[in-house]
């Protein structure tokens, strides 16, 4: 960790670094990788005040990236990423929250890398919780399942098999910009994976860039984005509650 807030020292320091990145790999850290923890069993049944944005029916609770009503498969409980059918985008905006979703990578593996097993949760459409098949599949630390995307690898990879069923519980604070447009106190996350802690109170730098660095521009409320990537990924028992 310590290495990665040097490596964003170093960047910061220098506006000439900012303007040469435009490679993705730039950004790219592999080193340490997260150790392998084996997950217990966790139940996420929502509680009494929670708003339920997938309830195993319908994505009434979801629009597409042009407004429309969302393409993926809603089957026996359970929603499927259509390739190309794009990101599901929450209707209703939000600012503090706790969230809840289950997530299953593809039983049958195909790809590696960030090919495989790729989706994410998006808080205000701007600050992604990498969403990977990371059991056994080798990328970079910051891209792995449970990173908060290319600025923080998990402290531990809390992974469970293709095809298994796996939960996200996470707390996210958002930015505070005032009038003028500075943000004038930085959102933070915190991210259980399996009921395993990955991400503690960490302060996130600003937008999860795939290229170049963090972008903080002002912005209200925003939506929660789950990500089309292209693999078969499904998801089911999603639900918030406003903090
Ligand atoms: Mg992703």
């Amino acid at each position: 960790m310590k290495n990665i807030s040097f490596i964003f020292l170093i960047l910061l320091s220098s506006s000439l670094s900012f303007a040469q990145i435009t490679k993705p790999e730039v950004t790219e850290v592999w080193e340490p990788e997260p150790r392998v923890v084996a997950p217990g069993n966790v139940v996420g049944a929502a509680p009494s005040d929670a708003i339920i944005l997938f309830d195993g029916k319908d994505l009434s609770n979801f629009v597409t990236w042009d407004d429309k009503p969302a393409t993926w498969i809603v089957s026996d409980g359970i929603v499927t990423v259509v390739k190309d059918a794009g990101f599901l985008i929450s209707k209703e905006h939000f600012n503090d929250i706790q969230l809840h979703l289950e997530f299953r990578t593809p039983s049958v593996v195909e790809g590696e890398g960030q090919g495989r097993g790729n989706s994410g949760v998006f808080f205000q459409g701007k600050y992604e919780v990498q969403i990977l098949d990371s059991y056994k599949n080798r990328t970079y630390s910051n891209g792995q399942c449970a990173a908060i995307y290319k600025q923080y690898p998990p402290l531990v990879n809390a992974s469970k098999g293709p095809g298994q069923w796996q939960t996200y519980d996470i707390i996210f604070n958002a930015p505070i910009f005032n009038k003028d447009g500075m943000r004038v106190k930085p959102g933070y996350l915190n991210v259980i994976h399996n009921g395993v802690l990955v991400q503690n109170h960490a302060l996130i730098h600003g937008t999860t860039e795939y290229i170049g660095m963090p972008k903080n521009e002002a912005h209200g409320a925003g939506p929660i984005w789950i990500q089309d990537h292209g693999n078969p990924m499904s998801f089911k028992n999603i639900w918030v509650r406003k903090l």
